[in-house]
C-alpha cells in the first residue's frame, strides 16, 4: 500500500490552516479571553475532524491520518477541559467509522490524554525551546507506537511509510508549537510596548503641557517688571498669567494620580467616608455653579487606594458640575448588587452624543476647548481598573449623564438604623 502524497498534504494543510492562523487572526481580535477559548477548542475539534473524514489512507477499516497532531496541540494549548472535550468527541466520531482501527483509537487518545493532562501544568511554565522539545518527543514516540502496533498487527508497511508518518506529524507539532509560541511572544511583546508607549508619551506630553503655560507666564512676568507699563497693560498680562497658571494647575489635578501609577497602599476604605470627604473638595465648585448636590451615601468597604478613589471621584464630579454651567443637580448614591458597591454619580447637566461618550477616556479628548484637559476621564478608567472596579456610562443629550463605578464589596460594615438615617441625606 503506498501513500496518497495529495492527501497527505491535504492532511498538512489542515493542520496549518486551522491550527495556526486562527491563532493569529484570534490573537488580533478583541474577543474576550473564554470565547477565544471557545473559538480554539473548536478549531481544534474541527482540525481532528477534517484529519479523519479525508484520511491519507484507509484500507479494511483502519483510518490512517495526522490527528494526533490536533489531540496533541489542542490539549497542550487547550487545558484540561480541551483535552477531555477533544477525547469524547474524537472517539465518537471515530466510533461512527467503526472498524478495529476505532478502538485502537481509543486506546492511543486515551493513554494520550493521561499523558497531556499529567504534563500540561510542566508545560504552560516551560520556556518555548523546552515546550518545543515536550511537544516533539509527544508526537515522535506516540507515532512510532501506532506505526509500530499498526504494521505488526495489521497492515503490510513500509519502512519507507513508517517513516513519513513519523516525521509528518513530528514535524507538523514542532512547526506549530514553534510558530504559535512566537505568535503569543510577539503578542505578549506588543502589549507591553503599548503600555510603556502609554505611559512615557503621556509623561512627556503632559511635562509639555505643563511647561507651555508655565513659559507664557514667565514671558508676562518678565514684561511686568518694566516699569513704564501702563496700569491697564500690567492688568491685562497679570489676568493672561493667572490664566495660564490656572490651566497648569488643571492640567497637574486631572493627572496627579496618574503620574504615579503605583498603588501606594492599597487598604480598606470606607465609602461613606471617602464620598464625604471628596464632597467638601467640590462643594465649593458647585456652590459657585448653583449646583446643589444630594448624597445618598452608605459605608461600605471596598479596597483601595484613598488618593486614587479621591481623585476618580473628584474628576467625575468636577466634570458633571461643569457639564451643569447653568445649575442643577449633583446626585451620589451607593448601593449594594450580590457583592458589588455600586456608586452611581449623576448630573442634569449637557449631557453627551454618542460619539462623545464612545470617546470618553481617550487623553486629550475634551470639547471644553481650552479650559479642558482630556485627563480627566483618562485618569477615572485607570482608577477604576486598578480597583478591579467597572465604569458603565448613560447619557441623554440636555437632560444629563450617569455614571456608575462597581467595585467589589470587601465587607459591609454593620449599619445601625440610626446611621443610615444620618447617611441618608448629605445637603451642601
Ligand atoms: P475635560 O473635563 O478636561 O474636558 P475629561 O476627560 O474630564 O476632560 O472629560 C472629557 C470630555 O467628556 C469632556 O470635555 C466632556 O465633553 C465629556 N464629559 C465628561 N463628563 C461629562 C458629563 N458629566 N456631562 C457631559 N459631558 C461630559
Ligand atoms: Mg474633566
Amino acid at each position: 500500500m503506498e501513500w496518497l502524497f495529495e492527501d497527505l498534504l491535504l492532511n498538512f494543510l489542515f493542520l496549518l490552516f486551522f491550527l495556526l492562523l486562527i491563532p493569529i487572526v484570534l490573537e488580533q481580535s478583541t474577543a474576550s479571553k473564554k470565547s477565544k477559548k471557545t473559538i480554539m477548542l473548536f478549531t481544534f475539534l474541527l482540525t481532528i475532524i477534517s484529519c479523519l473524514t479525508f484520511p491519507i489512507l484507509s484500507e479494511d477499516g483502519y483510518i490512517f491520518d495526522l490527528r494526533y497532531v490536533g489531540t496533541i496541540i489542542g490539549g497542550l494549548y487547550g487545558g484540561v477541559p480541551a483535552t477531555i472535550v477533544i477525547w469524547v468527541v474524537t472517539n465518537l466520531y471515530r466510533f461512527l467509522f467503526g472498524g478495529t482501527g476505532a478502538w485502537l483509537n481509543l486506546a492511543f487518545t486515551t493513554s494520550h490524554a493521561i499523558l497531556l493532562l499529567y504534563i500540561l501544568r510542566y508545560f504552560r511554565r516551560s520556556p518555548k525551546l523546552t515546550k518545543l522539545m515536550i511537544g516533539t518527543v509527544i508526537a515522535f514516540t506516540s507515532s512510532l507506537l501506532v506505526a509500530i502496533v499498526i504494521s505488526l498487527s495489521y497492515l503490510s508497511f513500509s519502512l519507507f511509510n513508517i517513516a513519513v508518518y513519523i516525521f509528518a506529524q513530528t514535524i507538523a507539532v514542532a512547526i506549530i508549537i514553534y510558530i504559535t509560541e512566537i505568535i503569543y511572544e510577539t503578542a505578549l511583546l506588543r502589549l507591553r510596548t503599548e503600555k510603556m508607549d502609554l505611559v512615557s508619551q503621556l509623561a512627556s506630553s503632559i511635562s509639555h503641557e505643563v511647561r507651555n503655560p508655565l513659559t507664557v507666564v514667565r514671558g508676562f512676568l518678565q514684561l511686568l517688571s518694566q516699569t513704564d507699563l501702563p496700569h491697564k497693560k500690567k492688568q491685562e498680562y497679570l489676568n493672561i498669567a493667572i490664566e495660564e497658571i490656572d490651566r497648569a494647575n488643571s492640567i497637574i489635578g486631572d493627572y496627579l494620580t496618574f503620574a504615579k501609577p503605583q498603588a501606594a497602599e492599597t487598604k480598606l476604605l470606607d465609602t461613606k467616608k471617602e464620598l464625604i470627604r471628596a464632597l467638601d473638595v467640590i462643594t465649593p465648585l458647585a456652590n459657585m455653579n448653583s449646583v446643589s448636590i444630594e448624597a445618598k451615601i452608605h459605608s461600605f468597604m471596598i479596597y483601595g487606594e484613598s488618593q486614587l478613589f479621591q481623585q476618580c471621584i473628584l474628576n467625575i464630579t468636577k466634570n458633571c458640575i461643569e457639564a451643569m454651567p447653568n445649575g442643577g443637580t449633583l446626585t451620589l448614591q451607593t448601593k449594594l448588587d450580590n457583592n458589588n458597591v455600586i456608586l452611581c454619580i449623576s448630573d442634569t447637566g449637557v449631557g453627551m452624543t454618542e460619539e462623545q461618550k464612545s470617546r470618553l477616556g481617550e487623553p486629550y479628548f475634551t470639547t471644553k476647548g481650552k479650559k479642558g484637559t482630556g485627563l480627566g476621564m483618562m485618569t477615572v478608567f485607570r482608577i477604576i481598573e486598578s480597583l478591579d472596579g467597572t465604569l458603565s456610562i448613560t447619557s441623554e443629550l440636555n437632560k444629563g449623564s450617569i455614571f456608575c463605578i462597581r467595585v467589589p464589596l470587601v465587607k459591609q460594615k454593620a449599619i445601625t438604623k440610626n446611621e443610615e438615617e444620618v447617611a441618608a441625606v448629605y445637603e451642601s
